[in-house]
């Protein structure tokens, strides 16, 4: 597109939940809702546009066994683009992706370095494995690498125990933590049982990736500390495949992950009525694969929350939360349209019709 051609989106452009309007111009990618003066060279879109789609729960360049190579970490963002996912907070990554944000054609990325769990205490090749003492460092080295968030692994099997057991204690949470706040990033977590919770959340932290083991008891104590969560329940339907390998060595483990898998909706319905903010995320990167938003947000519907909230965990609500702007006027113009309206139903999500990001249809 020239300088000077302009891109002009006609329908209904769903601004926020309730905000609707009916044109938007793109002029030199950013958006615009007066019609450009004098605009000769236009290209229509007709449809229903919203704001490109988020994927709290992503990550780019790690593969099943560590980092993979640029081209492969080019080939994950460019299905997630195709998906409609425009803006990704990357749940941590081994690999050095900043070359990305020079890359006007991929997704936008929001990292959070790479992950922090304790030795051997998580899928070998992902993470920095240190002990306690260690922790302040290296969350204040990552909140630096990062961009506003650090990802901790909160808890994971203890082979010795033969279930899932909390990784920190209370002191170093509390230390590491306060360190990530004062350097201005967020802490999130890794965490499936119940057990780490209560120290994560009195430790202060931002948001709990995965919250299976988010029980009545402990939704009060996420709302009175204003918690998120990112269930990614296309990860957890994974839980049957992961335990029946756990059966002969790991029996006590392999029952617990039944459970949680058992109650997932449960949980995140339990957690969105108590008005804990439940955001869109997939987990791509590790052994699921990238693109997953649609079915994530239909999973969301699934487990209860009305369509049009699900949505908003994927779009208005999460960029809000993450702090970049939707479809706001001088904004990137970075959007997807679709066939039909999403909120009377979301299914419509795994279809775009055009993406466009930075102002250029790229599907
Ligand atoms: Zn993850």
């Amino acid at each position: 597109m020239s300088d000077h051609a302009v891109l002009h989106v006609k329908g209904r452009i769903l601004v926020g939940p309730e905000e609707v309007r009916d044109d938007l111009w793109i002029v030199d990618g950013r958006i615009s809702y007066d019609r450009p003066a004098g605009a000769r060279d236009v290209r229509t879109v007709v449809g229903w546009a919203l704001p490109g789609l988020v994927d709290a729960h992503c990550h780019v360049g790690l593969g099943p066994h560590g980092p993979v190579p640029e081209d492969v970490a080019e080939k994950q963002a460019l299905t997630d683009r195709e998906a409609g996912t425009l803006l990704i907070r990357d749940a941590g990554s081994p690999s050095d992706t900043r070359w990305t944000d020079d890359r006007e054609d991929l997704p936008k990325i929001i990292r959070a370095g790479r992950h922090i769990a304790r030795t051997r205490r998580y899928i070998r090749g992902y993470a920095h494995e240190i002990e306690p003492d260690h922790l302040v460092a290296y969350v204040a080295q990552e909140a630096r690498r990062g961009d506003g968030w650090v990802k901790l692994v909160g808890d994971w099997i203890d082979r010795e125990l033969g279930d899932l057991a909390a990784l920190w204690p209370r002191e170093a949470l509390d230390a590491a933590i306060a360190e990530a706040h004062r350097l201005g990033a967020r802490v999130t977590a890794h965490c499936f049982s119940a057990d780490s919770l209560p120290d994560l959340v009195g430790a202060g932290i931002d948001c709990v990736e995965h919250a299976t083991g988010l029980t009545e008891d402990l939704i009060p104590l996420f709302v009175e500390h204003g918690v998120a969560i990112v269930p990614t329940l296309v990860n957890i339907a994974t839980f049957p495949q992961l335990a029946a390998g756990g059966d002969d060595k790991f029996p006590r483990w392999s029952a617990h992950m039944r459970r949680l898998h058992e109650r997932r909706y449960d949980t995140v319905r339990s957690a969105y009525d108590a008005g804990i903010p439940v955001y869109v995320g997939t987990d791509a990167g590790g052994t699921l694969p990238h693109g997953l938003v649609a079915a994530e947000v239909a999973e969301l519907v699934t487990a209860g929350i009305p369509p049009v909230e699900a949505l908003a965990a994927t779009t208005w609500k999460a960029r809000t939360w993450l702090g970049r702007p939707g479809l706001e006027e001088g904004a990137p113009a970075d959007l997807v349209v679709y066939a039909s309206d999403p909120r009377a139903d979301v299914r419509v999500l795994a279809d775009p019709q055009r993406v466009v990001l930075n102002g250029r249809v790229t599907a």
